[in-house]
Formats: C-alpha cells, sequence, structure tokens
C-alpha cells in the first residue's frame, strides 16, 4: 500500500501544481471584488472531486453561494467500524504583489528543488491532495475499509465563512468519529500533530477626545488651576489604555500557559491605529479620537467569555485612573471570535502519531511524532463544536503560508499521503 502511495509521487505533484495554478482566492478577502474573484474556490473543488471519484467515493458537489461547491466524497464502509473525515480547505488568500514573488507569478504552480511554488501550496492544496491520494491508494489495492471515509473538500475557511464551507458539511448529514484537518505544521520540525488551537477574538478600543484649534495644545497640556480644559488629545488618553494592554500583553506572557504551547504564546495584538480629527488629515487640530484594532490568541482551555472580562476589567481600570477617561469611558466592541479547538482527542491523536512514525520509517523524515499546539484557528474547531474530535496535521509550513514565494516540500506531501493512508487503515478497520 506504501508503495501504491509512493508510486503516485508525480501524479500527485502535478495534481498540486494543477490545483495551485487555480487562484481560488477567497472572494470574501479584504479588498477582494467579490463579483470578480469568486468561482474559483468551486473549481479547486471539482479538482478533488475527479480523485475522490478515483478513490471510489460517491461524491457530492453543493453550494451555498453560486461558484462555492465544496466537494465530499464518502467511501462507504463495510460495517463495524470507527468513521472518519479528512478535511481541507481550497480557498486561499490574495497575493496581491506578483513582484515579490520570484518569477512574478504568485499562482506559477512551478516545481523545482523539491518543491511546489505558489500561493496555496502550503496553505492548503498540498494538505488537501495528501487526503485524496491516499484514499486513493487504498482504493487500487483493493483495501476495504470498515468504517466509512468522508473526503472533504471545503471554501471559506480564510475568512470564517464556516456556515458555507464545513459547517455546511456537517448541516448536510456528514459526520464522524474523528476527523483530520491537514492545514501545515507550525512546529520545530515538519509534520507535527496538532491536537488543539487557540481561540482567537477581534476587538477594538475607542478613546474620545476633546477638539480645539492646535494652537492650544499648550493650554491642554498646563491647563490653569481653575480652567476647564479647552482641549483633550484622544491620542495622548489612548496611549494610556494602550500602554495597559500591553502590560496585560505582558502579564500574559507568564500567566497564560499551555502545555502544547512555548510561553508568550498567547497574546492581544494592536494591529492598527486609527487618530486624529474626523475627515481631516491635516494636524490642525488637537486631536478627536483613536481606535485601536485587537487580535487576540487565548489558550484553548479558557473560556473565551472570561477573557472578554478580564480585558474589559483591564480597560475600565486603566480609565479609572485617569479623570478624563473615567468621565469619558473607552467604548470597547467585539468583532469576531473564532472559538479554540479543545477535543477530547486523545484516540485520533495517538494513532495519527503512530500512523506518522510508521509513514516516516526510512525516509528523510524518521524519528518520533512531535505533538504541538497549532498557533493560528482553522477547521478543526468547527467539525469539534459539531461533536466530531478534530485534530490538524498535514504538509508544508505555517511559517510559509500567507507569505511571498509560498511553497511545499514535496517529500512532506508524500509522507503525509502514506500517513494518511496508514490511519485510515488503523482507525476505519480493514474488512476481511
Ligand atoms: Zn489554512
Amino acid at each position: 500500500m506504501l508503495a501504491a502511495v509512493d508510486s503516485s509521487r508525480e501524479e500527485l505533484v502535478s495534481a498540486i501544481s494543477q490545483a495551485v495554478r487555480i487562484p481560488s482566492v477567497n472572494p470574501r478577502y479584504p479588498g477582494q471584488v467579490y463579483e470578480e474573484v469568486v468561482g474559483s474556490e468551486g473549481e479547486v473543488s471539482r479538482l478533488l472531486a475527479g480523485v475522490y471519484r478515483d478513490a471510489g467515493a460517491e461524491v457530492d458537489l453543493f453550494a451555498l453561494e453560486p461558484g462555492r461547491e465544496n466537494a465530499v466524497g464518502l467511501i462507504r464502509g463495510t460495517g463495524g467500524g470507527r468513521s472518519l473525515i479528512y478535511n481541507g480547505h481550497v480557498d486561499v488568500v490574495p497575493a496581491d504583489n506578483p513582484e515579490n514573488w520570484r518569477g512574478g507569478d504568485p499562482f506559477s504552480g512551478r516545481v523545482d528543488g523539491g518543491r511546489v511554488w505558489g500561493r496555496g501550496s502550503t496553505d492548503m492544496k498540498a494538505g488537501l491532495l495528501a487526503q485524496a491520494f491516499a484514499a486513493r491508494a487504498l482504493h487500487r489495492c483493493g483495501v476495504r475499509l470498515r468504517g466509512d471515509l468522508v473526503l472533504e473538500a471545503v471554501v471559506g475557511e480564510e475568512c470564517m465563512n464556516n456556515d458555507i464551507g464545513v459547517s455546511a458539511t456537517v448541516e448536510r448529514g456528514y459526520t464522524a468519529d474523528a476527523a483530520v484537518v491537514s492545514e501545515p505544521t507550525a512546529a520545530a520540525l515538519p509534520l507535527a500533530i496538532m491536537p488543539v488551537s487557540p481561540g482567537q477574538l477581534w476587538f477594538s478600543v475607542a478613546v474620545r477626545g476633546k477638539v480645539t484649534h492646535a494652537a492650544n495644545r499648550g493650554r491642554t497640556l498646563y491647563p490653569g488651576e481653575s480652567e476647564v480644559p479647552v482641549g483633550i488629545s484622544a491620542i495622548d488618553k489612548g496611549i494610556l489604555i494602550y500602554e495597559g494592554l500591553r502590560r496585560l500583553e505582558q502579564q500574559w506572557g507568564f500567566s497564560k500557559r499551555h502545555p502544547l504551547y512555548r510561553p508568550g504564546q498567547f497574546t492581544i495584538m494592536p494591529g492598527i491605529v486609527a487618530a486624529g480629527t474626523r475627515g481631516v488629515q491635516f494636524p490642525l487640530f488637537v486631536p478627536e479620537f483613536m481606535r485601536t484594532e485587537y487580535l487576540v490568541w487565548y489558550p484553548p482551555d479558557d473560556d473565551p467569555a472570561a477573557v472578554m472580562e478580564e480585558i474589559e476589567g483591564h480597560v475600565r481600570a486603566v480609565a479609572a485612573t485617569d479623570p478624563w477617561l473615567s468621565e469619558h469611558e473607552p467604548t470597547i466592541e467585539w468583532k469576531l471570535h473564532w472559538p479554540a479547538n479543545a477535543p477530547n482527542a486523545d484516540a485520533i491523536t495517538a494513532e495519527m502519531r503512530l500512523a506518522h512514525e510508521r509513514a516516516a520509517r526510512d525516509t528523510n523524515l524518521a524519528g518520533p511524532a512531535q505533538t504541538v499546539g497549532f498557533p493560528a484557528v482553522d477547521d478543526a474547531t468547527w467539525l469539534t463544536l459539531a461533536g466530531i474530535p478534530a485534530i490538524s496535521y498535514g504538509p508544508g509550513d505555517l511559517g510559509v503560508a500567507h507569505a511571498d514565494d509560498e511553497f511545499v516540500q514535496i517529500d512532506e506531501v508524500l509522507c503525509a499521503a502514506r500517513a494518511f493512508a496508514l490511519l485510515a487503515m488503523e482507525w476505519c478497520g480493514v474488512a476481511g
């Protein structure tokens, strides 16, 4: 069976290259014109559907938004085994600066140096095709599984449109005893097993000041004793909150820990600062507002409501130390929550480790499997929340995902395909 996977190397590489050449940018990604971009996700799903058919699967192509088809391939088991989902997303993030890419084409799908290059190679067309080719190798070897194997290529992951992607497959009735999402690895060594991911929150803090002519700056800094302030700089006040949240973030470096993550993993990142006077980009006014947008990563086992309360309480406490801010409280707006993935997945994690070690034996990736936390979020969350314990494991390196000159190592793809084939046999059981 492993020989069957290995012998498909050329075809697998050319399928990844072909998939990368389809620029399946998520049409809802900020800055994209939906009508111009929509449709390519469906094309990648159809490419995957072709491999699913070759693997003996019943194929279901369906879309909740036109042009955004998901592909599901169901390989029915003979009965009596555990079922398994192999999942990945077909959408990619934009690559709007071709001049930053070697060769000038982000979607070249070029194969050289033992790598496939291009946007979506690592994140995550290689993982999707490794899963599909694993199933095809089983079929070609005449292996009949006892439990169902469900192959899924879904849209919408990069913008949390899980309602039309992974969650739509669950709604449609596809479920299993466990799932593996083939996201790229983020670890010192390739192909780590990643049973958890952090939660992600996006929020903004807005502070307002009191606008006045910039000539009054001196009076705003040094008001006379009884003087009502002629103006208040929203930037000066906003920086108090900014620094306060930086101190909380530093504290998180020591206080928020998880055994599968390096210390300091969980953060409250100020990602965007906007300030000034509304509508006027000219510093002739004492600034009227400051708004900071934050991205938070919290540990998999933390309660998101408690994390939000901790942050809000901290902002209130900082504001209370300043006369202006205690009377003009900063406004906090929570904009997005991607929950953590913290499944009860010991069984599938253990089987995935064994499958990886057997797959890697006698290759340059041989050695004990590593288990680490995934540092980003992925669709495993939505499967776990739907009652399907889901972990992540896949070829590629998260360090080059969403980056210029993205690539995937072909050796890793082969090893992952071998591991997926072995895992399906062990987890689902083999008939006869
Ligand atoms: Zn991804």
